[in-house]
């Protein structure tokens, strides 16, 4: 096995993710095995309790571990489902250290952090890549070179190289280079600075990756070459995109592929970057545009909404269409008037209600789906975006105007979400949701069926991340009133049997809900089948209205 570690210097958000993911892309388009690896130095245990405004999406993988933001880039540029273990936290080797202490695993040693915790750490990340059956693992160490947290991966990391040897281990030194439009300079000194930083924990890159504003001219990158001692060659300039997806495009032109693959003493291979040039062709010449209003809550913050964005962007290329996004606030949703929400939404050629927890914004959520449903502007719903859809159905058509779900109104008269009976004994607020993959069982002659490419029906399998269900007492009422239930959780291990994984209504363009999180197995090359219905409805839609 071979590893890459990518280290990142002089600021933090300088997309780290990204360019990794990208160089991971490169080597998987030379038909490589490769995982990825995020390791994250704060001491949650897990992204799933952290605040989403502040650090971005959690992201489900299948095993139903709750991960940083980048391992849902990972996911979508490898074309790979990660396995459990894949996102590293401090909370995660201490925990494990600790408990082989209290255990008497080190008796009569005197525990430290090294060599205990390092080791721990190079544990994790070994059986992260045999896990996946890798042949490149790619592990990216988060914040800056410098940061107390990061001291202990750093020195995990160092002794990695000297265990595992020159050859199968790869140093990839990610920074930024300024641009001061004063001076019309780009500016090296913050990359001197910080891979002096990095050599001063023993760590010598093999690559330099600057981030910067424009592609960097030579001269640059002689002057870097120079003041690092990293060869000219090996200097590669990540410099904006107008998306992602041309990260990789970009950085196979400069050569990154064939020198990763020279200092691994690897055979140069020839990539298919076919997806890639695909993709970027289509979103740069769209023949179709299409406006996607989302009623959310963290519109601020397009990065609480990452996988799902990222879905309508495949969504979009399936459909030869450039999905643009109007971010509508659902708290002011909430106390506008009809014009207003005409205003708001009128506009748009499809509304989605994304996930979330919490009553802000609630009766919001619950005023789009009213206005697409009795609009027939098409509706894709994602999981607290199905279950404001049914407490809208059952308020408005089902005679029950006083429905709602136990999660913002413990006393409703009329609890139509519900928390769901395992979740009645559960304790602890981490990794306690309903997680990971479950199987949904859609029936025949639905219109999510159909997409699935399913039609006499069947089961397939997404990603979950919830507490609260639609309440089966209702279910015979909402389908007397008109609601389809087009799926639910076939029994598994006796449990969650006979849950509601999706809901439509017929006699609507589209009206689609599910309870689970589609977006997290959205791929570029393998749009999610309910983001692309759903574009492909918008799309509809507006050309008959033109
Ligand atoms: N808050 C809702 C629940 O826990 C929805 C969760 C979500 O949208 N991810 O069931």
């Amino acid at each position: 096995m071979k590893y890459i570690f990518v280290t990142g210097g002089v600021v933090s958000s300088l997309g780290k993710g990204v360019a990794s993911a990208s160089l991971g892309a490169l080597l998987r388009a030379r038909g490589y095995r490769v995982t990825a690896v995020k390791i994250d130095p704060y001491i949650n245990i897990d992204a799933g309790t952290m605040r989403p405004y502040e650090h971005g999406e959690c992201f489900v993988t299948a095993s139903g571990a709750e991960t940083d933001l980048d391992i849902g880039n990972y996911e979508r540029f490898l074309d790979l489902d990660v396995p459990a273990g894949s996102n590293i936290t401090t909370g995660q080797v201490y925990q494990e250290v600790i408990r082989k202490e209290r255990a008497g695993d080190y008796l009569s040693q005197t525990v430290q952090v090294i060599p205990h915790v390092t080791d721990e750490i190079k544990r994790r990340i070994r059986a992260a890549g045999e896990k996946a059956g890798a042949e490149i693992v790619l592990i990216e160490v988060g914040g800056t070179v410098g940061d107390i947290e990061s001291l202990p991966f750093l020195e995990a990391i160092r002794q990695f190289r000297f265990d595992e040897g020159d050859e199968n281990v790869l140093f990839l030194h990610l920074t930024l280079v300024p641009y001061l439009g004063t001076s019309h300079e780009f500016k090296t000194k913050p990359t001197q600075h910080s891979v002096a930083a990095l050599r001063s924990y023993g760590i010598s890159p093999d690559i330099v990756m600057v981030r910067s504003k424009e592609k960097l001219p030579p001269e640059i990158t002689r002057k870097i070459a120079q003041f690092t001692s990293v060869r000219e060659n090996r200097v590669f300039s990540s410099y904006d995109v107008s998306h992602v997806y041309e990260v990789p495009l970009a950085l196979e032109e400069q050569g990154l592929g064939k020198a990763v693959e020279d200092l691994l003493g690897l055979e140069r291979t020839m990539p298919n970057l076919g997806v890639w040039t695909h993709a970027v062709k289509t979103m740069k010449q769209p023949a179709n545009e299409v406006t996607i209003a989302i009623a959310g809550k963290y519109t601020a913050m397009p990065d609480a909404y990452l996988s799902m964005m990222e879905s309508l962007t495949h969504a979009g290329i399936a459909n030869d269409a450039k999905v643009n996004i109007k971010w509508v606030n659902a708290e002011e949703l909430a106390e506008a008037g009809a014009g207003e929400l005409e205003k708001q939404l009128g506009d748009a050629d499809g509304i989605l209600v994304p996930g979330g927890f919490g009553i802000r914004g609630i009766e919001g959520k619950i005023k789009a789906a009213e206005y697409a449903r009795t609009h027939d502007v098409p509706y894709l719903g994602i999981c607290l975006g199905m279950q404001v859809a049914v407490i809208e159905y059952a308020r408005n058509v089902a005679g029950l105007p006083e429905a709602n779900s136990a999660e913002f109104d413990q006393y409703a008269p009329d609890k139509v979400i519900d928390l769901m009976p395992e979740q009645l004994e559960v304790e602890g607020m981490g990794g306690t949701m309903r997680l990971g993959d479950w199987p949904m069982q859609l029936n025949a002659g639905t219109k999510i069926a159909e997409l699935y490419g399913v039609p006499q029906g069947g089961t397939v399998t997404e990603r979950h991340r919830h507490r609260y269900e639609v309440n089966p007492a209702y279910t015979d009422r909402l389908k007397t009133a008109g609601l389809t239930i087009s799926g639910v959780t076939p029994g598994v291990q006796g449990r969650g049997a006979g849950l509601v994984e999706s809901i439509e209504i017929g006699n609507h363009p589209y009206f689609v809900a599910l309870q689970a999180h589609p977006e997290f197995k959205s791929r570029p090359m393998r749009p999610s089948p309910p983001f692309a219905g759903f574009v492909k409805a918008a799309l509809k839609g507006q050309q008959a209205a033109g």
